[in-house]
């Protein structure tokens, strides 16, 4: 009975689901306890969501969840195996420095895995120590909660824990470990170690599995497995076009870093663009802009062919047809991105119905943006307040014309002006996680525990649409540099 009671005090409600799939595809896995965990940022409203209490999720059993010290009621700590191509080479991967401790259903009915990550060694670490460091933990937190304010799929940020022992990189490190939320982890890397390494039974057991966490309403009268390959193109197309329409560059979008189930994960290198360029790259390790801003919608279309590739023994009993099959739907990918981006730009230029010329009208803003070096989110901020004063490119002919054509567009269309400048403002972020400000606010959590800078960027970070006054600040951009801005792997 008393047991009964704390289960439901404490909100957690696991399921194990994953680890009733073939045993290839995890391995069982015991915690590694830490010395001293501390709570540096809890975040309140997930958890909510989760049904989790927080009075219990911020005391001393709560935080040595967090830490990997206990495991919550219900719970199969497991690490899941998966493979992937990393820079276009591929590899056997795994949990090397992650651990899911179960999914949790929420009171909605909703799956969610709850992971801590950077919590120790598994049987995939390889030579790596299976830890995470504070700086990279905090920035995926305010990253993936930035994203999903901006109503991108995203896994998503609960907690923050240190563990009061040091963690050696270049220097020593505070270790820490973040507790990330997803709808699943299975990646397309997993598809890829299902092909490489098992049966054609085990990688079916596999799609049965993500059909029915994923995309349930697949009917599988048809082949459901050309129907799952559809919806993953389908939902990739959906998010990689609103990564372009907000600037987001992942940084690293290897096979392993792209999800089945349409959520952007593994926010390690990223960053936003600001001035529009689209050769723009940030990642140290990315020599070859092979994950430049605009290449993202080419890469997501080779991800998906190799995603394609893996299911080619479940697409037709005989390879050529469905060699065939798997080219069709891939061929599909640019114009559904493509449909999604121009209907999304549309809206960020305050137009609601479709003329055959728009792609022009677009295609010169954007190429006026980049030959004065405007700053992408704030071009669309000014165009949506009239604030055509502040920026270089504002001032040049080539500008007014267009702007002169822009207008004329907007006066043919029934819509009222009105009508038009709400949709720029719920198109057009008032704000986005700018380099400058995320690197000030991790700096000073890392350096002098302070975590107020974080928590205030967070929460202006969580409503961009709302264009309150206390975001303006967050516009402003960094002082000119010499120096590139570089952001790295962080482990
Ligand atoms: P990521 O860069 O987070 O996408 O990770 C790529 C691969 O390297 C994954 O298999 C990780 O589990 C592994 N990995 C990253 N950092 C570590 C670490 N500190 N210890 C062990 N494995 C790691
Ligand atoms: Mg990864």
């Amino acid at each position: 009975m008393i047991n009964r009671k704390v289960i439901n005090e404490t909100g957690w409600n696991l399921d194990n689901s994953y680890s009733r799939l073939p045993n290839l595809f995890f391995s069982n896995v015991n915690l590694n306890p830490v010395t001293s965990p501390n709570l540096i940022i809890l975040n309140h409203s997930l958890a909510t969501s989760l049904g989790l209490n927080i009075q219990y999720l911020e005391s001393n059993n709560g935080i040595a969840i967090f830490a990997g010290n206990r495991a919550p009621e219900g719970s199969l700590p497991i690490a899941q195996a998966y493979a992937g191509h990393q820079f276009g080479h591929f590899t056997k991967l795994g949990d090397g420095r992650a651990i899911l401790l179960g999914e949790q259903i929420t009171p909605q009915n909703n799956r969610f895995d709850i992971q801590l990550k950077g919590s120790g060694r598994t049987p995939y670490s390889r030579r790596g120590d299976g830890r995470a460091t504070l700086g990279p933990m905090l920035r995926e937190y305010i990253i993936s909660e930035a994203m999903y304010g901006l109503g991108i799929p995203t896994t998503r940020s609960l907690a923050i824990v240190t563990t009061g022992e040091s963690v050696i990189r270049e220097t020593e490190l505070p270790g820490s470990i973040l507790t990330r939320v997803a709808s699943s982890h299975i990646r397309v890397g997993t598809f890829e170690y299902a092909s490489q390494w098992s049966t054609v039974e085990d990688l079916k057991a596999l799609a049965d599995y993500t059909i029915k966490r994923h995309y349930p309403y697949i009917d599988s009268d048809e082949n459901p497995y050309i129907l799952l390959l559809q919806e993953v193109i389908k939902r990739q197309a959906s998010l990689i076009a609103k990564w372009q329409l907000v600037g987001f560059i992942h940084g690293v979008m290897n096979t392993d870093n792209m999800t089945i189930s349409g959520e952007t994960i593994d926010y390690g290198p990223c960053a936003f663009m600001d001035k529009y360029d689209p050769a723009t790259v940030f990642s140290s390790i990315d020599t070859h802009g092979r994950y430049a801003y605009g290449n993202q919608p080419t890469i997501a279309a080779w991800n998906l062919a190799r995603f394609a590739e893996t299911l080619l023994p479940l697409l037709d009993g005989n390879q050529e047809r469905a060699i065939e099959v798997a080219q069709k739907e891939i061929a599909d990918f640019h114009k559904l991105y493509r449909n999604n981006w121009i209907k999304g730009i549309r809206a960020k230029l305050g137009i609601f119905n479709e003329e055959s010329q728009d792609e022009f009208l677009i295609e010169e803003l954007l190429n006026l943006m980049n030959k004065y070096n405007a700053d992408y989110t704030n071009t669309f901020l000014a165009l949506t307040f009239d604030t055509l004063d502040n920026m270089d490119l504002f001032n040049t002919e080539e500008f007014k014309n267009w702007y002169k054509k822009w207008q004329e567009r907007l006066d043919r269309q029934q819509e009222s002006k009105d009508s038009s400048h709400q949709l720029m403002k719920d198109s057009n972020p008032a704000l986005i996680p700018r380099n400058h400000r995320v690197e000030e606010a991790l700096e000073v959590a890392v350096e002098k525990e302070d975590y107020t800078v974080m928590e205030r960027l967070l929460h202006a970070l969580s409503k961009p649409y709302a264009h309150l006054p206390e975001q303006a600040d967050y516009s402003t951009l960094p002082p000119p540099s010499n120096e590139p801005y570089r952001t790295f792997c962080g482990t």
